[in-house]
């Protein structure tokens, strides 16, 4: 059974058609980069339709006008993809790209019919060349440069890898067998083989783009979920998650782990004195302060309120002690300054533990951490404790 070129066009523009729908539809219920993305990708399914579709008629079109159209409607239409990639991942990408893709290939495709006209291959074989420019671009987007890699952008890549050789064969046939004199049957064959391409591309394609999308969305959730609000650390809920990971990974080949546990000093008069809003301030400022003098391997979660934890992992007693009193002072410090604007101190008290043979699990871990922020406070606040040191011993500037 031989398929007709034209049936397959219908059909490319048929299924572009209720693709783009459906995607421009779907795309509302979405957050902001990954809307414009999939905005971006139905808008390219429904050019592409109307290309196809004039490709369908265009036996019944005047050529001269039409053929030009129907290739530049395709050139947008490719880099309305590569734009929607790109926007996936939060890159720039305008989507005026594509208005200048699309009217600079129908130009090109004018100028080729008023140098040869009716060649049709001519017309062929330059937007081909075009096109295999930008699907290029997109599958090294795709293959090699790839923000947030999963399977579905492998094979988002390996389709347009496809269409790609597609269409280079189709370059290579115009120029090499088919030229101007329109080998009727070789052409209609290259042609099917074109199409086959492109209707697979958007069956399979937009399957693989929402699972593209879907990815992202769910590591944008992924970041929500375990980031706090309001300071930008760990939740609570993901900060137990990775100390218990480091707990059992510390426990089991002896190397040394420090907990820490982070109290602003008498929050609740600075929020009294200064407004709430200036206590998020001072909240955030003490976050930042610990991010900032923190390795990238520790962990620092908001356990609640104005409380933070500290994981130390490959930090022992003393280590840890050092750098408890480091947090403490430059909180003094710098978040002290931001406290003298509106005539508050700002200080912290830290109780700290470090992990011995004989804990048995992460809640002795906090338990004991918490019971030397009390022994911080009771002992006057401003200050470091750490539990089970030979002598407790106090770290602050004054006794
Ligand atoms: P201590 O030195 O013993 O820690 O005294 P404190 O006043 O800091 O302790 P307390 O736990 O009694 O007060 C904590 C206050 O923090 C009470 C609550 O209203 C306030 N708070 C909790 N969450 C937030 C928040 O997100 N923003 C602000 N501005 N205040 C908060
Ligand atoms: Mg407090
Ligand atoms: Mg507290």
């Amino acid at each position: 059974m031989n398929v007709d070129t034209i049936v397959i066009a219908l059909v490319i523009a048929v299924v572009g058609l209720a693709i783009g729908v459906s995607v421009l539809l779907a795309s509302l219920n979405y957050p902001r980069h990954i809307r414009h993305a999939l905005q971006s990708y139905g808008y390219s399914k429904l050019l592409l339709a109307v290309a196809f579709m004039i490709g369908a008629f265009r036996a019944n079109l005047p050529a001269d006008v039409f053929v030009p159209l129907a290739n530049g409607l395709g050139g947008a239409s490719v880099t309305l993809n590569y734009v929607s990639i790109r926007r996936l991942q939060e890159k720039h990408a305008p989507r005026r790209f594509a208005l200048w893709v699309g009217a600079l290939l129908t130009l090109a495709c004018c100028a080729a019919l008023q140098v040869s006209p009716n060649d049709l291959n001519l017309v062929r074989t330059i937007s081909s060349a075009l096109l295999c420019v930008l699907l290029l671009l997109i599958t090294v987007e795709l293959l090699v440069l790839y923000q947030g890699r999963g399977v579905a952008h492998v094979m988002s890549g390996a389709i347009l890898l496809m269409n790609f050789v597609a269409l280079s064969v189709r370059v290579w046939m115009n120029v090499r067998y088919i030229g101007p004199a329109d080998d009727a049957a070789l052409s209609e064959t290259v042609e099917r083989v074109v199409y086959a391409a492109v209707f697979i591309t958007n069956v399979i394609g937009p399957v693989v783009f929402l699972l593209m999308a879907s990815d992202s969305f769910n590591r944008e959730l992924q970041v929500l979920a375990n980031t706090d609000g309001l300071t930008g650390v760990l939740t609570r809920r993901r900060f137990l998650e990775l100390a218990e990971i480091e707990f059992v990974r510390a426990k089991r080949y002896g190397r040394p782990l420090t907990l820490l546990i982070l109290d602003i000093d008498r929050f609740k008069s600075i929020n009294d004195r200064a407004g709430h809003p200036f206590g998020d301030r001072v909240i955030k400022a003490v976050a930042q302060c610990c991010t900032t003098h923190l390795r990238p391997e520790d962990a620092i979660g908001r356990l609640g309120g104005e409380e933070f934890a500290v994981l130390l992992p490959e930090s022992g007693q003393e280590a840890g002690e050092r750098i408890a009193e480091r947090l403490r002072a430059t909180i003094e410090e710098s978040v002290g300054a931001l406290g003298a604007e509106q005539g508050v101190a700002v200080t912290c008290s830290v109780g700290g533990v470090a992990l011995s043979s004989h804990h048995g699990g992460l809640s002795t871990l906090i338990e004991l951490a918490d019971a030397a922020l009390y022994e911080a406070k009771d002992r006057g606040r401003n200050r470091v404790c750490f539990a089970n040191a030979p002598i407790t011993r106090s770290l602050s500037m004054q006794a």
